[in-house]
């Protein structure tokens, strides 16, 4: 894989880097406070409330699962900042859209890529907010 200089200007680089770590240390702090959430709910076993419960689990569980998800995607996308290939398109190689980037720190698609692998059903693991 050829090593191609990042289209960002260092200063966009320690833009995202730093949007990037103060995000990482936020899911950080809402997984160990999620976790936390969920074990006192269980304690809480009262009967009216199970099937309400189990709901809430669920998404207490999926919600982690997701946070978790994110935590992954933006460790990788500070390690790519790391060897310079933060803001290149993993799939094509293209240049990720600074404006995409802003949206989306952590993503590794370009749009064009990303829009491909949803198609192919792949679930988005960020909120799209760029049209
Ligand atoms: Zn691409």
């Amino acid at each position: 894989m050829e090593t191609k200089r990042a289209h960002l200007t260092s200063e966009q680089l320690e833009n995202m880097r730093s949007e990037l770590i103060v995000r990482e240390l936020t899911l950080q702090q809402d997984l160990v406070a999620d976790s936390h959430a969920a074990d006192v709910e269980e304690e809480r076993g009262d009967e009216a409330d199970q099937a309400t419960l189990a709901v809430a689990h669920d998404v207490a569980i999926e919600l982690r699962g997701r946070e978790s998800h994110e935590l992954q995607l933006i460790e990788e996308a500070l390690r790519r900042i790391d060897t310079g290939q933060y803001g290149t398109c993993e799939d094509c190689g293209h240049e990720i859209a600074w404006k995409r980037l802003r949206a989306v720190p952590s993503a590794e698609y370009c749009l064009h890529c990303q829009e491909r692998s949803e198609a192919r059903g792949v679930r988005a693991s960020m909120p799209e907010s760029e049209s």
